[in-house]
Formats: structure tokens, C-alpha cells, sequence
């Protein structure tokens, strides 16, 4: 399923209707080029749920937790240099939490990230349109898919 942003406040709007169908235990992972807008939707999401702190690019750390009606976590895996390095952060407590986990980077920790993620896939086109994509390759994804086509 995709969907066209053509700017930031759609990027709010989209992260509203999405934080309405995630649950608690949901892992998302936003995978795209740097600049293409994954912090902002983390920014929208982690407002969505309660969230009042600003959340900011993890740069120094790899990870920032934020107590909103759940607990939100937010990864940015950029500077990971070897999966392994993920070892010493609470697997646990992030890749299957007892709230939100919003990752950028997934990729890069490889081997250790928990199975029914939900993938999201941002690219910007050359008119400087954004495009959102999911692709429903597992049952979590396939359900959020089914309650978008339900409710739009
Ligand atoms: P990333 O985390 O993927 O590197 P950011 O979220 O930091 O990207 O966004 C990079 C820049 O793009 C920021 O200046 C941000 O304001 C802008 N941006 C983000 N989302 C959108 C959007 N939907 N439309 C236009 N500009 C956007
Ligand atoms: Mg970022």
C-alpha cells in the first residue's frame, strides 16, 4: 500500500491515522535515504501517543525512551558499525516492548531485530514528493493494511 506526502503536516496526518491502528508491542521500522523524513515521523508519531518532550535525532546515543501514554522508543541505528554493537542495549525491553519502538536503521542490526516488525519504506520522488510504502509481507502488516483499506 503507498501513500503520496507532499509535505510535513501530511507527514502529521498520516502519522494520526497510523498511531490509531498500532498497538501496544508494535515495532516499526522506517527504512530511506537520510533527509527523506523518518525523524519527523517519529516526531508525529511519538505527539500521536502522548509524547509532550521534542523528540530529537538520537545522535549521541543510539537510543531515547519517552514516557506518553505508552512507552515510545526511538532508535536510530545510523552509526551502528557492526550489529553486534546492539548487544548492549536492552533488546528486550526495545525489539519487543511494552509500548512503541520506532527504529531507524533497522538495517544495520541485522540478525538481531524481532521477526513481525512493521516495515515502512519512505522514498522522495524528483519532484520532492514523498512516498510511503508498506508491503504486507507479514501478518501485522497485512492486518494494518486491511484496517486502512476499512477505514479509508
Ligand atoms: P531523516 O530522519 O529521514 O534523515 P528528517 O525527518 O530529519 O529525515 O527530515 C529531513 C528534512 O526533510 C527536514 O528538514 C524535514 O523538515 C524535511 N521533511 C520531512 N518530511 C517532509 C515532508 N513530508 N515534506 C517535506 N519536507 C519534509
Ligand atoms: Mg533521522
Amino acid at each position: 500500500m503507498d501513500w503520496m506526502i507532499q509535505t510535513p503536516e501530511e507527514t502529521g496526518l498520516f502519522a494520526k491515522k497510523l498511531a490509531s491502528f498500532l498497538k501496544r508491542g508494535d515495532v516499526i521500522s522506517l527504512i530511506g535515504d537520510l533527509g527523506v523524513g523518518k525523524t519527523t515521523l517519529t516526531q508525529f508519531l511519538a505527539k500521536e501517543f502522548g509524547v509532550t518532550e521534542q523528540v530529537t535525532s538520537p545522535t549521541f546515543q543510539l537510543v531515547y525512551s519517552y514516557e506518553g501514554n505508552l512507552p515510545f522508543h526511538h532508535l536510530d541505528l545510523y552509526r551502528l558499525e557492526s550489529p553486534e554493537e546492539v548487544e548492549a542495549l536492552d533488546i528486550d525491553m526495545l525489539f519487543y516492548p511494552d509500548g512503541i519502538t520506532v527504529i531507524e536503521w533497522a538495517e544495520k542490526a541485522d540478525g538481531y531485530l524481532p521477526r513481525h516488525m512493521i516495515e515502512l519504506y519512505l522514498e522522495r520522488t524528483e519532484n520532492d514528493v514523498r512516498v510511503f510504502h508498506i508491503y504486507g509481507n507479514n501478518p501485522r502488516e497485512q492486518q494494518l493494511i486491511g484496517e486502512y483499506r476499512e477505514n479509508s
